[in-house]
């Protein structure tokens, strides 16, 4: 019977799939690196988070597949197990939803400074008259990686009634643009017309430190930088300068380069809104990647379609 070590948290009914199709489902959502490194060679196949690093084994393990239940590779050696015959999937379909959904939350409390008034009001201070936001209707939003999130945010950021920017590597068709509005630039573009700036691109080398002192140099000062991708890709020194000369309004990030950050001095900054990398997290994008893991490693390790969990 093979065998999976679900490495992270995971809905009920993805176990009850892989049970029923006949795996034997080992779960231990709290393992910690150090345990996860000790046995994880010993099963057939892995489902992780970004909770752990899945790096690569030996050759002749047991280990054929590693499945990645979210979006992002940045924590699996892809490259190294592609090469020992080990298969990697992720599930990015299943959180796009509820990250784009994030990304439009940090930027409606960026514009109206709900986390500033209600953690001023939470200690007893009425701060109303020094809170003047300003509306999304009419602004124009810069969209950096038009892929399944960004055109989440695409979507919303539509239906408000915002301009559309997008920046990509890849060239958009006239007509896939007009779906979403969105009118396609160079970055520099993008950073100087822009309100609001959303990064939703992977980490990879050509996007470590992609937004850094001179890209945020370019942007208006009276615009936000929002980050729901991976901490990597803004540079913090910069941005934590940028942010204390006033050289942008403000900022949103769910992601940091460390997780959890330490540098309280970049977390203590009042016109930054920081999420604990939150983005995924709701009950339907949990529910989605669980079930769509679940589908995958059934395919992989009994070569048939899995029937739903009764
Ligand atoms: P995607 O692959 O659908 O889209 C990424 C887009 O970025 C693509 O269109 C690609 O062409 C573009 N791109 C790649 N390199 C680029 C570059 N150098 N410059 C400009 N554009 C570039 O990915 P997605 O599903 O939209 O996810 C985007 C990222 O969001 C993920 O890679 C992950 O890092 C992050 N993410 C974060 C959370 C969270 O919890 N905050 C959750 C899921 C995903």
């Amino acid at each position: 019977m093979p065998r999976v070590l679900v490495a992270c948290s995971f809905s009920g009914e993805g176990i009850s799939v892989m049970r029923k199709a006949g795996l034997e489902v080992d779960y231990r959502p709290s393992i910690t690196q150090e345990e996860f490194d000790r046995i994880y060679h010993e099963y057939d196949a892995v489902v992780v988070r970004g909770n752990v690093r899945v790096k690569p084994v030996a050759p002749g393990g047991s280990l054929r597949v590693v499945v990645r239940a979210g979006s992002g590779l940045d924590n699996i050696a892809v490259a190294e197990l592609d090469r020992i015959g080990v298969k990697v999937y992720n599930t990015p379909d299943a959180v796009a939803e509820s990250v784009g959904e994030l990304a439009v939350a940090l930027m409606l409390s960026l514009a109206r400074g709900v986390v500033r008034s209600a953690s001023a009001l939470s200690r007893g201070e009425w701060i109303k008259h020094g809170v003047l936001g300003a509306e999304l209707m009419g602004k124009t939003l810069g969209i950096i990686g038009f892929g399944r999130i960004g055109r989440v945010v695409a979507r919303i950021a539509r239906g408000i009634g915002m301009k559309i920017l997008v920046y990509d590597v890849l060239k958009f068709a006239t007509e896939d643009l007009a779906e979403y509005g969105a009118e396609q630039v160079s970055l520099e573009e993008l950073l100087a017309r822009s309100d609001f700036v959303t990064i939703h691109v992977p980490l990879k080398e050509d996007t470590r430190l992609l937004i850094g002192e001179r890209e945020l140099s370019m942007m208006k000062p009276t615009a936000y930088l929002i980050n729901t991708s991976r901490g990597g890709v803004v540079d913090e020194q910069a941005l934590k300068k940028a942010l204390r000369e006033g050289r942008i309004a403000g900022a949103a990030l769910d992601v940091f380069s460390e997780e959890p950050p330490r540098d309280l001095e970049l977390l203590s900054i009042p016109n930054l809104v920081a999420t604990p990398h939150i983005g995924s997290q709701t009950r339907e994008a949990q529910e989605r990647a669980s079930l769509e893991a679940a589908r995958i490693l059934v395919e992989e390790l009994t070569g048939r379609r899995p029937s739903r969990a009764t």
